[in-house]
């Protein structure tokens, strides 16, 4: 099963996909993620991707799409896989279209985790994520048990340099430009479905499981 996560940067993908994943035993596979442990090991990856990063731009196609296409290429990944971050343009979406065509392999279903404009600042305002394991969390919708410490591996909370005011503005300029064209694209190719992601967090998990095993049309 290849699940695609679809939502505004602050729309609750990564906290998401966390849950959903280890309820359905499947991998995730977050390209922002994957990015910052480049930086973090100073590969070159990681240097090619900084640059474009900071400015809250999106890292050039053919760096992305092949970096996630030898993740994707991995034998066997079970239940299968959730896809966070990525496709984030209509050329990423027709590139893993067509590997997966020649792979034998589809897109189940595309899960759009809708949120609105005003909420995904405050969101990403009071975001902080896991040096260690990078699992998210909100100063006030989802705080740690302990400050400054994540629940699951104890590792250093931080906020993520791209999540100042200026960096968001043009990730959400970049979102609204080059990523939401892809709900059109996934809705006719029947795959979409969209799921409130306001509320509390268990709640959405619940709306996303739910949508994730409905039969599809
Ligand atoms: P995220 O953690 O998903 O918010 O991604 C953080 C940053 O990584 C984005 O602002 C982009 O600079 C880069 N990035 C993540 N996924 C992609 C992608 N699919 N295509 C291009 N850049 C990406």
């Amino acid at each position: 099963m290849y699940i695609v996560f679809l939502g505004a940067p602050g729309a609750g993908k990564g906290t998401q996909a966390v849950v959903v994943a280890q309820e359905l035993k499947l991998a995730h596979i977050a390209t922002g993620d994957l990015f910052r442990q480049a930086q973090a090991e100073g590969t070159e990856l990681g240097l090619q991707a900084k640059s474009y990063m900071e400015k809250g731009m999106l890292v050039p196609d053919e760096i992305t799409i092949k970096m996630v296409l030898e993740r994707l290429s991995a034998p066997d990944y079970g239940n299968g896989v959730i896809l966070d971050g990525f496709p984030r343009n209509l050329d990423q979406a027709k590139a893993l279209d067509k590997a997966f065509l020649e792979q034998g392999k589809t897109i189940n279903k595309v899960v759009y985790i809708k949120v609105d404009e005003g909420e995904l600042l405050d969101r990403l305002s009071g975001r902080w994520i896991c040096r260690n394991c990078q699992t998210p969390y909100h100063a006030t919708v989802n705080p740690p048990k302990v400050e400054g410490k994540c629940d699951r591996c104890g590792g250093e909370l931080y906020q993520r340099p791209d999540d100042t005011a200026e960096t968001v503005k043009e990730r959400l300029k970049v979102y609204f430009s080059q990523t939401a064209p892809l709900i059109d694209y996934y809705t006719r190719g029947g795959k979409l479905w969209e799921v409130d992601g306001k509320g509390e967090l268990a709640d959405v998990a619940k709306r996303i499981v739910a949508a994730i095993k409905e039969d599809n049309a």
